[in-house]
């Protein structure tokens, strides 16, 4: 069977240096806020090509934590709008209101999946304070007009970079566009640690120091309590294990980007939608998402040729119980998407023979 994701063959890649990190930090009795936290927080900004990173528990946790940040500092109040793509992982949306923040969804493009910048400004009003933009699938979906729309209606620009890890649109890499940017190293993304990780990017310093102080429930200094924050630490181990996987980047997105050039140049079914793709330095496949107006089928057909596909996502944010005041509101586009899409495999450690048994059992689909 092809799997979707072989975490244990990723993980295998690095097994000599990640046992060597693991030991080093184990040894050290030494586990959380220490000197491989810090020195992975000054690889990943030099990498991101931000003045700062600051090492959080998870991904979610770093975009609420920037949120909260920009609350505290009194850029933002409750029941302040933050405009966002109604097809994201929920995740971003709760980053929001978990804040009492109020999520203004708008739809993505059809074609890139990313927010379309040409319903953004139409939706700006006097409570708008942020645009949230998600490098959904690992495509960049920042672009000049939404830099613009921002710097007119002086918004802080956002980016949820949980997909994107290495991502670079005209050079620059994802995470740098916006004032601060929310990172995931959940084990299934591109960057992946062996448990939970996240960090936040910026160039703002103010901002970068009220995310690390409300990361550690509002204190900067031991014992003084400024924020009544929350205890969101990267730790030592998953920052070590994250300097070695960091330094494999590239080659691993590399790779990533090889097999989704060999799935574009070989599915030929007419049934079925490929990603469109920019510019090959904009995507870097954290997911390979096709879409087919029979998906259901489409899935089990991949099922019965042994090959393991997911859809990203089932069931959109406005139609989860979790947001039930907004079942009845209707984002067609997002709709559509969530009905069609299928996620074929695709990593750093899938094979050519694999990748020809995916291709193959797409092209045979009638
Ligand atoms: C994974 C993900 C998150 C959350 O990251 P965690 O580390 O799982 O908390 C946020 N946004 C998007 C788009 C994601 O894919």
């Amino acid at each position: 069977m092809v799997k979707f994701l072989d975490i244990e063959k990723i993980t295998d890649k690095y097994s000599r240096e990640i046992h060597e990190a693991a030991s080093r930090v184990i040894d050290s009795g030494w586990y959380l806020l220490g000197k491989e936290t810090g020195m992975f927080e000054e690889k990943y900004a030099r990498y991101i090509g931000t003045e700062h990173c600051v090492g959080v528990a998870n991904g979610l946790d770093a975009l609420r934590i920037i949120l909260r940040a920009y609350i505290e500092s009194g850029v933002m109040e409750e029941g302040d709008e933050i405009i966002v793509p109604a097809n994201t992982f929920i995740a971003s949306i709760i980053a929001i209101t978990d804040n009492r923040l109020v999520p203004v969804l708008v739809e993505p493009d059809i074609n890139t999946y990313q927010i379309d910048e040409t319903k953004i400004e139409s939706v700006v009003t006097s409570k708008t304070r942020g645009v949230m933009i998600v490098h959904l699938y690992g495509q960049c979906a920042y672009t000049e007009k939404i830099g613009e729309i921002c710097r007119k209606y002086n918004l802080k620009l956002i980016e949820d970079n949980a997909q994107a890890a290495g991502c670079k649109y005209k050079g620059q890499k994802t995470g740098s566009f916006g004032d601060a940017a929310g990172h995931s190293f959940y084990p299934g993304k591109n960057l992946g640690a062996l448990g939970d990780g996240g960090a936040v990017t910026t160039n703002d310093t103010s901002l970068a120091d009220t995310v690390r102080s409300l990361a550690n429930y509002g204190s900067s200094i031991k014992y003084v309590f400024d924020y009544q924050g929350y205890n969101s630490r990267l730790d030592e181990i998953q920052a070590a294990i994250l300097s070695v996987k960091l330094s494999g980047l590239d080659q691993d997105n590399q790779r990533r980007k090889e097999v989704a050039r060999y799935y574009l140049e070989h599915i030929d079914n007419p049934g079925i939608v490929l990603p469109v793709v920019k510019d090959p330095d904009s995507h870097v496949f954290h997911l390979f998402v096709i879409r087919c107006d029979r998906r259901d089928e489409l899935l089990k057909h991949l099922q019965d040729k042994g090959v393991q596909a997911l859809i990203h996502y089932p069931v959109p944010p406005h139609k989860q119980r979790a947001y039930k005041e907004w079942n009845q509101m209707t984002h067609p586009v997002t709709e559509k998407i969530h009905n069609e899409v299928l996620s074929l495999p695709i990593s750093q450690v899938i094979t050519d023979e694999e990748a020809d048994i995916v291709i193959e059992a797409v092209n045979s689909f009638r």
